[in-house]
């Protein structure tokens, strides 16, 4: 496969931008979900076999160098999980940006060293070495 030209770059990028416009809320972290058990001797959750109390979901997440845990009621979880995928996506989108942004700028390096190339990479094996004229 050829390499992608600058321009081609440059759309994946405004393609990108659009993605990341029409994202809906954001939320980082990580949900879990768990069980527990409680205080009470004669519970079900101290059964044989136990049936633990839950599932408790819970969202933990750092921003800003802070670390928080906090419950997710389960009518809320579904909604959550939509903004927890919608910032994974965020972080995904944002690196295949940058990724572009940093091959045009080595293939406008790349231009500057060999300025009779055609920055679209369609021929570039096959271009004959550059000669220094005497
Ligand atoms: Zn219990």
């Amino acid at each position: 496969m050829p390499e992608p030209s600058a321009a081609v770059l440059e759309r994946r990028i405004d393609t990108l931008k659009r993605q990341i416009v029409a994202l809906g809320r954001l939320r980082p972290g990580t949900l879990s979900q768990q069980y527990n058990v409680c205080g009470n001797p004669t519970c079900r959750c101290k059964a044989d076999p136990p049936q633990r109390h839950g599932p408790y979901y819970q969202l933990s997440y750092t921003w800003r160098r802070k670390s928080r845990t906090h419950f997710v009621r389960a009518e809320d979880f579904p909604q959550i999980q939509r903004e927890v995928a919608n910032y994974e996506r965020l972080r995904a989108l944002v690196g295949q940006w940058i990724d572009a942004a940093l091959e045009i700028a080595r293939l406008e390096r790349q231009a500057r060293h060999y300025p009779q190339e055609k920055s679209d990479g369609k021929s570039r094996r096959a271009r004959k070495p550059k000669r220094r004229g005497r």
